[in-house]
């Protein structure tokens, strides 16, 4: 067999900046040894997210000359519309600026004190939504997407034993939607089978309780479903993803993910007068109904990458690429979440720096010295991002320590993910060299973002 080629040709080019790793030791040091304060330009590979980091066609770039403009009843929202709702199945579509805009519409209407979202995983900007409009989030994954090194096709399945015995418990009329997160970002970017959707869906229908789909990764989590479920080998992805819809009643979308655009979101839902109660909120904090926080251009963008995105060659492609990632790990016997999911890698930080206690980010340890020894920026996924603080100000840490290389899409090469596959590899040989961190500056919200450390 051949190797699995991207499936594009370049047209433009932006530099890649060099540095060398005295410089970078200086500029992590400027950063304060956050990964969010570097500058763009002083990173040589940004894994930091797939959001809103994809390279787009040179289709989405003549959508962006034929963008309408109109304020009101503009072309290129006909489009968008007409895309959405073939594909979702859903009659009513509400463009927003982006994936949490239309979560902060759908949880003021559907949240609230007392109501409970339950999910297989909610997104951070998911859960910070529901808990801003008061309502509880509640996480019931199932038990192997909790082990981080068992191999099993869908870690991202919802546990519906404890989906029925929370309804049982609490009352349909307190739980505001089950939504599930496709594929399931905060644990891997792991898929969920159309067989537990399908269950989902059930419970969800014999109680009376609305099911929503987070849809970034709808295609990823189609093509994962054609590849290891049986039953759906021979169909497209544009049938799988038609019948993932064809369960939910709504969903919410971040077209910076699998819509290959920089910028863009949307709500789509099957009921009328939901649709109306969004609407009244997007005119006060999105726009006007038919653009909603987006330029007629973006909506070009996103009609057009919501169609590619299904192309199978470029999910095989997006998928093998990723797993390639984890075989050349495997040579060096790297820990990391396993299988790979869609669209990054998880290093497991707490066996890679099995050397550096909880309490001094081995998380955080591993994005320096990545940075370090290749310019390489991840992010971390443990105590920096997700710690709390216990009464005496000691430290309550996440189950995991994760660092994330998110891929972003049509963006790098395979030599590119060579480069950081040995990057990689160099840290792990030496990694005892590398010390943990303390914080010395500390923000009361999202800390990761804006927080200050120094070397231990
Ligand atoms: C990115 C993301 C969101 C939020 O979308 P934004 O466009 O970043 O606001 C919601 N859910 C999931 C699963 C995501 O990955």
């Amino acid at each position: 067999m051949h190797t699995i080629i991207e499936p594009f040709r370049i047209k433009s080019v932006e530099p890649i900046y060099f540095t060398t790793r005295q410089e970078r030791i200086q500029i992590l040091k400027q950063a304060h040894y956050n990964p969010f304060l570097i500058k763009a330009k002083d990173v040589v590979i940004d894994l930091l997210t797939d959001s809103g980091t994809s390279a787009m066609s040179s289709e989405q770039w003549a959508g962006i000359m034929r963008g309408d403009e109109s304020y009101a009843g503009s072309d290129s929202f006909f489009r968008f519309q007409h895309v959405v709702n073939d594909i979702t199945g859903m009659p009513f579509v509400i463009p927003t600026h982006q994936g949490r805009a239309s979560e902060k519409i759908i949880f003021t209407i559907l949240g609230g004190r007392g109501n409970y979202v339950l999910s297989n995983t909610l997104f951070d900007t998911t859960r910070a939504n529901v808990e801003f409009s008061e309502a509880t989030g509640v996480d019931l994954l199932c038990e192997a997407g909790r082990d981080p090194a068992l191999e099993a096709p869908f870690k991202g399945n919802m546990d519906t034993e404890a989906l029925l015995s929370f309804i049982e418990e609490k009352g349909a009329a307190a739980i505001s939607m089950v939504m599930l997160t496709l594929t399931n970002n905060s644990g891997g970017g792991q898929p969920v089978s159309m067989a537990n959707i399908r269950e989902v869906s059930s419970i969800c229908k014999q109680y009376g309780v609305l099911l929503f789909i987070d849809a970034c990764r709808f295609a990823e989590n189609a093509y994962f479903i054609k590849l290891r479920e049986a039953g759906y080998e021979t169909k497209s992805v544009i049938e799988i993803a038609k019948e993932i819809f064809s369960y939910a009643d709504g969903c919410t979308m971040s077209a910076k993910k699998d819509a290959f655009a920089n910028i863009g979101g949307f709500i789509a839902v099957r009921d009328e007068q939901l649709t109306e109660k969004c609407r009244n909120l997007l005119v006060i904090t999105e726009g006007f109904p038919t653009y909603g926080g987006l330029a007629g251009r973006d909506l070009e963008a996103i009609a057009i990458g919501l169609r590619e995105v299904m192309n199978e060659d470029y999910l095989k492609y997006r998928i093998r690429s990723i797993q390639y990632i984890g075989e050349k790990l495997d040579v060096y016997n790297i820990p990391y979440i396993k299988p790979t999911g869609g669209h990054a890698v998880y290093l497991d930080a707490k066996r890679f720096m099995d050397h550096i206690p909880v309490h001094e980010y081995p998380g955080l340890a591993l994005c320096s010295a990545l940075y370090v020894e290749g310019g390489i920026r991840g992010v971390e996924i443990g105590s920096v991002m997700f710690g709390k603080r216990a009464e005496d100000g000691s430290l309550i840490s996440p189950p995991m320590e994760l660092v994330r290389l998110a891929i972003p899409r049509r963006v790098y090469t395979q030599s590119h993910m060579d480069y950081v596959t040995e990057v990689v590899a160099e840290v792990y040989k030496q990694r005892r060299r590398y010390l943990g961190y303390r914080i010395t500056h500390e923000p009361p919200f999202l800390r990761h973002f804006t927080a200050r450390f120094e070397p231990v």
